[in-house]
């Protein structure tokens, strides 16, 4: 195992937290560091590295054991859940919940942190030769996700831990219309993020 660790890189990928531009919630909590969700979506950047490292990682096969580290958060286990649901109806990829956490290769955990624009990261380690991936650790940040001033819907939050569980599986952002767009939460798991996982797991 330590062998293995040695080529083992890690890369973390964070959704940026957005304001939803019909809300009637005026940001008033560090509006220096909470411009909108527009602006947000130009500022955020993988880093080249990372990017690079990261290329075609995916799981040995089209599965994964999650641990939904979540304490008693109902609405993010809830979300969490529908999540997970929402990536197995498309058939092209199936999260296990599992109780024990030692048996997971995905966990999801809630973090406070108002210093960061990221609404949820996701990180990954993998081996570096195989870009097989060994574990990966979701962080839902709920600084943003539950906190009334910025307003997130309970489907932007099922959006971003569907988003961070893409990650998860190997897919990298999309500036399209894609669950894998960078900023704001907006869209849920679209057809091109189907094809795309179907693309990682199926056609290798
Ligand atoms: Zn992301």
């Amino acid at each position: 195992m330590k062998n293995i660790l040695h080529f083992l890189r890690k890369l973390s990928c964070a959704l940026v937290a957005g304001i939803s531009l019909g809300s009637t919630f005026i940001p008033a909590i560090r509006p220096a560091k909470t411009p909108s969700h527009v602006v947000l979506a130009k500022t955020h950047q993988v880093s080249k590295t990372a990017k690079n490292a990261g290329k075609n990682c995916h799981w040995s096969k089209n599965s994964a054991k999650v641990y939904l580290d979540l304490a008693d958060n109902q609405q993010l286990t809830q979300a969490s859940q529908a999540a997970i649901s929402a990536w197995n109806d498309t058939d092209s990829f199936t999260f296990t919940e599992t109780s024990k956490k030692k048996n997971a290769q995905i966990t999801i955990e809630p973090m406070f942190d108002p210093d960061t624009k990221a609404a949820g990261q996701a990180s990954i380690t993998y081996n570096h030769k195989t870009k097989l991936l060994n574990k990966a650790k979701i962080q839902l940040n709920v600084y943003y996700l539950q906190n009334l001033m910025y307003a997130y819907s309970y489907q932007r939050i099922v959006n971003t831990v569907e988003h961070e569980l893409g990650h998860a599986i190997g897919l990298k952002h999309n500036n399209g219309k894609s669950v894998m767009y960078p900023a704001g939460s907006v869209y849920p798991i679209e057809p091109q993020d189907i094809a795309k996982v179907k693309q990682i797991y199926h056609e290798k």
